[in-house]
């Protein structure tokens, strides 16, 4: 009998993500399959919900809202620097990642969107917020999770957390 998904299932899934306009965003080919805990906010809510109630072997599409996925893309979050605000940073490129500290104190993840000459942009937002998210996805295994993964909240062994 095969096990349909639920929470405290382990489940390991192959997929292929791509944005509206078709790109490839991300993909467990090559890397290998991705094995998460069902329920446990280990992966995007809206692939989880996707995912509930399958079985090992299904194949399917899902297209998930930004509310689903990682969150919308909030313009506040935009700022234009000036280069000498990074310091003796030199080599700056489109794509660095750095923590910053934002206006409420907390620290969080920026990344340089563009570049214009002197005017540096950084974006705090998710890289793939505000985007609409189109799973292809097959499920290559069910299993119930350990009491000892259930109570760490995360898979161990192939795929999961080695300690
Ligand atoms: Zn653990």
């Amino acid at each position: 009998m095969s096990l349909k998904i639920n929470h405290d299932h382990v489940v390991t899934i192959h997929y292929t993500l791509t944005n509206s306009q078709g790109e490839v965003l991300d993909s467990s080919e090559g890397g290998g399959p991705l094995t998460y805990l069902h329920g446990a906010g280990n992966i995007i809510p809206g692939l989880e919900e996707a995912l509930s109630g399958k079985i090992s072997g299904d194949s399917f599409k899902a297209s998930i809202q930004p509310e689903q996925g990682y969150g919308p893309h909030y313009p506040q979050l935009v700022q234009i620097l000036p280069r000498s605000a990074f310091g003796d940073t030199q080599s700056l490129e489109v794509g660095m990642e750095f923590t910053a500290q934002g206006a409420d104190g907390e620290l969080r993840r920026v990344g340089i969107s563009a570049i214009n000459g002197d005017q540096i942009t950084i974006d705090g937002n998710h890289p793939l917020a505000g985007e609409v998210l189109h799973f292809n996805v097959t499920v290559e295994n069910v299993r119930a999770a350990t009491t000892e993964e259930k109570d760490h909240g995360h898979v161990h062994g192939p795929g999961g957390h080695h300690h």
